[in-house]
């Protein structure tokens, strides 16, 4: 599913063939994903709220700001914030899976596709409200903002997870970067030392970036954790293979009801810290 490196590449992907360009027609196939207002959760959409992204996407097209997960698209009447939730995305060209496609003034289509009906659009007239949208209930970005004290008993991945504390990262990006960092994934976020935090911020922001480099310049993209879709990281999935740093057989377990990979060579349980 779209962690922050996939929702930035969203949003360079839509920024570059929006340049210059203004959307002419909005066609919602299915209004399930035009809702009222923001939810993580599936939820009914509106004709109402589809009549009002079309209203807006077709006044002229803005700026279009990414904060964790989400998306905001400015436009001269408002603002759509788009979700990608675990199976969107917005891409050139059709599919049996569209549920909105915007048609452009130079005749290209960007279509958004979602299979499991998760993500959407939620327009907004007031685009101050929107802005507010953008980020409620949301930590600091894990890409643009340091990383905020970590704190309480909880396992460390699960709080890089919570997008209360942190915002953009998931599953696989907090194991990568742990691993990065050499901190357990179990380990309790408030038994970091200060330097281990140091540690893991900095391992934060290089596996971002390094997630950001694979996905590349490009315009499509398949998200890992779909069948068939490509594995490019170091860890995930790779139990009994050697670790490409120290060469210890990785192993995995489950916690918080998702797999987590790691590496008992790079990441000693309680001990060993530095
Ligand atoms: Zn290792």
């Amino acid at each position: 599913m779209p962690e922050l490196p996939e929702v930035e590449f969203c949003r360079r992907a839509i920024t570059g063939w929006m340049s210059g360009r203004q959307i002419v027609t909005v066609d919602v196939l299915d209004p399930r994903v035009v809702r009222e207002a923001r939810t993580d959760r599936p939820s009914a959409g509106s004709d109402s709220a589809a009549r009002r992204m079309q209203h807006i996407a077709t006044s002229r097209s803005g700026e279009l700001m990414r904060h964790g997960k989400r998306l905001l698209w400015r436009f001269e009447r408002g603002a759509l914030l788009l979700h990608l939730g675990m199976t969107g995305r917005w891409t050139r060209g059709a599919s049996r899976f569209a549920k909105v496609v915007l048609t452009l003034d130079n005749g290209d289509h960007l279509t958004f596709h979602d299979p499991r009906i998760l993500g959407g659009v939620v327009p907004f007239d007031d685009f101050e409200a929107a802005s507010a949208a953008l980020k409620e209930g949301l930590g600091p970005d894990a890409l643009r903002d340091p990383l905020p004290p970590l704190v309480g008993k909880r396992a460390i991945k699960l709080v890089l997870m919570d997008q209360t504390v942190v915002a953009g990262i998931g599953n696989v990006q907090a194991m990568e970067a742990l691993w990065r960092a050499g901190i357990h994934p179990s380990r309790a976020a408030q038994s970091l030392s200060s330097r281990e935090h140091e540690r893991l911020a900095a391992a934060v922001l290089v596996q971002l970036h390094a997630t950001l480099d694979l996905l590349g310049p490009g315009d499509e993209i398949t998200y890992v954790e779909e069948p068939g879709g490509p594995n490019p990281f170091p860890l995930y999935q790779r139990d009994g293979e050697p670790c490409p740093t120290c060469g210890t057989t990785l192993a995995t377990f489950r916690q918080g009801g998702r797999g987590t990979w790691w590496c008992p060579g790079c990441q000693p349980s309680d001990t060993g810290r530095k």
